[in-house]
């Protein structure tokens, strides 16, 4: 343990960052470093860093063996706050890195809320605020000592590791971790480099390399405006410097690249005339835009209609006044959602104040950033996962120095750096995909509020299918309410129909994939020469492979699930770890060779719809189709340019889209999302109904969608169905307060995991008692351990433990303080996963 704790897990009031002009030279520092600890540590300001640092500058510190990168995120002008340790406990910091800190004061309080509340790691968030490739790397490497180099000569031939490694550093010089492991491997490597250096015979420092993100520079050219130039000048110009001048003649900057392409010369010739004092060189910032090759669409200017007024008439006044207000805009696909996001957008800048805007996923970003874009230019940033890091760290920059005013961007969009917030939009708010599944842990939309709430901002959750939790909020009047009806134009919504797939086995007495209504559908539309969208939620060619000689299914090595075939690789693979092996010509179990792939995937959905419909032009959207940069997006453009007459996909493609030619959307089976054991399982599926017929008919003919389904009594398939929102949302509430469910409870999921069974359970036992001690008030319900759902994930055998509570104060005292009790015997926090306010259970 190389630093004392000061913070128990439990969340204790850090107390708020003092500002900094009350406090004369700072001489500790309270540092958050991004690793999986809970506690921050405290350093040493050498004298000469006293002047540089600041809350939220970025240092260096040694922790344990090693340096890492921490935040500073409290000034101390003294040790008077530590009852525990004096100065003689403390190190000191290596280095400020940062003379101007690069987290804003509103970054450093929403990621400080953001631990506090989902007991993420501190320093994980504000890692996770910054762009990637910000943080300086350290590596540990290892030397000879003299005494090393002495016992290399001793060396007999033998081939041990401790040979190997001493024979290496002699030829290298030294020698990092990676470099070591492939030597002797991953075993051998920490315990070799540990004795050798037990024994003095070689030793470790480290070294600091800055890895990724920096500006782009280019060198740009203009003619010599100092005195004296003239005189300088070559006595004969040859016509290659000639036109060198004559390029520059209008006393331009021009980029080097440029001048040498119009000029027609080389580099020499540059080089040449700025020897004779000619020209000037200079580097300059080039900024990298994710927009610079789109083409925009059009502004379009809009009358608004009466329901868009009456919606922007309530959201006015405290936009205006720089007041807190949250409001949930229900309205359909087409309802004017976003052109109401635009004008409030419009107006927040009038008033010198700046705007967010978070979309569910990567995929939606271009259709909103290019509206955004040619609504309010180069204000607009972009805030991404899927920008190359130079364009990420370019247009984190851009925010910071204000230059950009308007962020559209995914989850972590909501730690860009913007200052004088005035509104924050977070479209389809009911996605699931705002929730960060990996450390650290939160949840984008309910930060997105929390973040308005403390910088007085107003925050619009939009969606056609608000999340129930969102939903009873407008009720309990915590949101206000507001609604637009119906889509513009008076559109009509398409209309659902359910296809009882058990009468269609009745049929044809074997399970069919397409009913025969759906097929007629599809011919029919490819005959209007109109388009239609195939849903299905499963990758791959088949769900899972099976002997009908012996009914062996073939499950992943690793996970606790079947792997999906991929006809096109012709390779079985596993979708949680990405296990990947040949697919068998024979039974892996019995030899038998009628092996047989049972379901359907996308990709073998559109392998049969092609053989069907020889004329069909069919594209395919999933993850495996959508991993290369842009296939989406062309996807995507052939679509609605009409070189494509079918999407088969996965229900990546029932968001946000606008096809006004698409009439037909068949979702192929909804029984898989409807089965799943979780308790969001019915609100998800209606979600993805209404979306998908939100897809059909956007333009002036009348949409259909026909959902195929073994259950068509289900109450989440009939509202969908009817568009009835309401209906479902009365139904739906109910089975959550019966069943004791959120809203009407709070959650945590404790996971936890690891490789060895018996511990693992162990743990999860140790767990729950220490949850049963810590609530002896009963004020929570605890359930478990059991196995998780998936019971085993990437080779780790996983339980799980629920505490419910309706007080979450009450949710989180007992959590912490049992997760208190079992860190303190020693647990690695590292194998619980903790997740508050989960979206799902599984
Ligand atoms: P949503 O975000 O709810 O799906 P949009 O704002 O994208 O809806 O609007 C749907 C369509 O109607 C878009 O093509 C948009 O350009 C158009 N539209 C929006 N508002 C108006 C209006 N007031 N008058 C005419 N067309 C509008
Ligand atoms: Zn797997």
């Amino acid at each position: 343990m190389p630093q004392k704790l000061e913070t128990s897990f439990q969340t204790t009031a850090v107390s708020p960052a003092a500002s900094e002009s009350e406090v004369k030279a700072p001489l500790y520092v309270k540092v958050a470093v991004p690793l999986h600890v809970s506690q921050t540590f405290t350093y040493r300001l050498p004298e000469t860093a006293r002047e540089l640092a600041h809350v939220g500058s970025r240092v260096l510190v040694p922790l344990g063996r090693s340096a890492v990168t921490g935040f500073i995120v409290e000034l101390l002008p003294d040790l008077s706050s530590h009852r525990t340790f004096t100065d003689s406990d403390i190190r000191s910091v290596e280095k400020v890195l940062d003379p101007t800190p690069l987290i804003t004061p509103e970054v450093l309080e929403i990621t400080r809320w953001v631990s506090q509340y989902y007991g993420s790691p501190w320093g994980e968030v504000l890692k996770a605020a910054l762009p990637p490739g910000i943080n300086p790397n350290s590596e540990q490497l290892f030397t000879l000592t003299p005494k090393g180099l002495a016992r290399v000569g001793e060396l007999d031939s033998e081939d041990t590791a401790e040979g190997r490694v001493l024979r290496a550093l002699a030829h290298a010089g030294e020698l990092n971790g990676e470099t070591l492991i492939k030597l002797v491997g991953k075993r051998e490597a920490s315990r070799t480099a540990k004795e050798l250096q037990i024994r003095g015979l070689v030793a470790t420092h480290l070294r600091f390399a800055t890895a990724g993100a920096r500006p782009r520079t280019q060198r740009i050219v203009q003619l010599s405006k100092l005195p004296g130039a003239e005189e300088r000048a070559p006595r004969k110009v040859t016509p290659a410097q000639q036109r060198i001048l004559d390029a520059l003649s209008n006393q331009q900057t021009v980029p080097l690249p440029e001048l040498l392409r119009v000029a027609g010369v080389s580099i020499s010739a540059v080089n040449t005339l700025h020897k004779y004092g000619q020209l000037e060189i200079a580097e300059e910032n080039v900024r990298r835009d994710p927009l610079a090759l789109a083409t925009l669409p059009q502004v379009d200017e809009y009358t608004l209609t009466g329901a868009q007024n009456q919606v922007l008439s309530q959201i006015e006044p405290p936009l205006r006044s720089g007041a807190y207000g949250a409001f949930l805009l229900h309205g359909v696909t087409g309802s004017g959602k976003t052109e109401v996001y635009l004008r409030a957008m419009r107006i927040s800048l009038e008033l010198g104040r700046a705007a967010m805007m978070l979309v569910p996923e990567i995929a939606l970003t271009p259709v909103f950033s290019r509206r955004l874009r040619s609504n309010f230019g180069d204000q607009v940033a972009i805030f991404h996962s899927s920008l190359s890091k130079g364009e990420r760290f370019d247009e984190w920059v851009r925010v910071k120095t204000g230059a950009a005013r308007i962020v559209i961007g995914t989850r972590s969009g909501v730690f860009a750096p913007i200052a004088n917030l005035g509104l924050v939009i977070v479209d389809e708010e009911h996605e699931s995909t705002y929730r960060q599944q990996d450390s650290p842990r939160y949840n984008g939309r309910d930060t997105a509020i929390v973040r308005a709430q403390k910088e007085n901002a107003v925050v619009i959750l939009g969606s056609a299918t608000p999340s129930l939790e969102s939903f009873h909020n407008s009720q309990t009047g915590k949101y206000q309410y507001l609604q637009l009806p119906s889509r513009i134009g008076d559109r009509p919504m398409a209309s659902a129909r359910i296809v009882d797939m058990r009468e269609v086995f009745a049929r044809h007495k074997k399970p069919r994939v397409f009913s025969e209504e759906l097929l007629e559908a599809i011919e029919a539309t490819h005959k209007k020469g109109e388009q239609s969208i195939i849903l299905l939620n499963r990758r791959g060619y088949s769900s899972f492979v099976l002997c009908r000689s012996c009914g062996e299914t073939i499950q992943c090595p690793n996970c606790d699930v079947t792997l999906t075939y991929h006809r096109s690789e012709r390779v079985i693979v596993c979708h949680y770890c990405n296990h990947r092996e040949p697919a068998p010509e024979k039974c892996p179990a019995c030899d038998g060779k009628y092996i047989y792939y049972v379901g359907e995937g996308t990709e073998q959905i559109e392998a049969m719809l092609t053989k069907l419909f020889a004329t069909l032009r069919i594209a395919r959207i999933d993850r495996d189709t959508a991993t290369r940069r842009g296939a989406f997006e062309k996807s995507l453009f052939d679509f609605s340019a009409g070189k494509i007459d079918m999407l088969v996909g996965t229900q990546m493609l029932a968001k946000g889209h606008d096809f006004p030619n698409v009439t037909l959307v068949g979702v192929v089976s909804v029984d898989a999302g409807l089965a799943l054991p979780d308790f969001r399982a019915a609100e998800r599926t209606f979600q993805l109904i209404t979306q998908v017929a939100g897809r059909a008919g956007r333009g002036e003919r009348p949409g259909r969608v026909l959902i195929q389904t073994y259950h068509p009594n289900h109450y989440a398939l009939r509202h969908a169905c009817a568009q009835d929102y309401s209906g479902f949302y009365r139904e739906e509430i109910r089975h959550r307060q019966n069943h004791g469910y959120p809203p009407f409870v709070s959650l945590a999921s404790l996971l936890l995991h690891g490789t060895a069974l018996g511990k693992v359970r162990a743990d999860a036992l140790e767990l729950r008692k220490e949850l049963d001690l810590a609530n002896q008030e009963r004020s929570c319900r605890i359930l478990g351990p059991a196995p998780a759902p998936l019971a085993r994930l990437k080779g780790e055998h996983r339980f799980q433990v629920l505490v419910k509570s309706r007080s979450r104060k009450q949710l989180r005292k007992v959590v912490d303080t049992a997760l208190d009790a079992v860190m303190g015997r020693g647990q690695n926090l590292r194998a619980i996963n903790l997740e508050i306010d989960p979206v799902s259970i599984m």
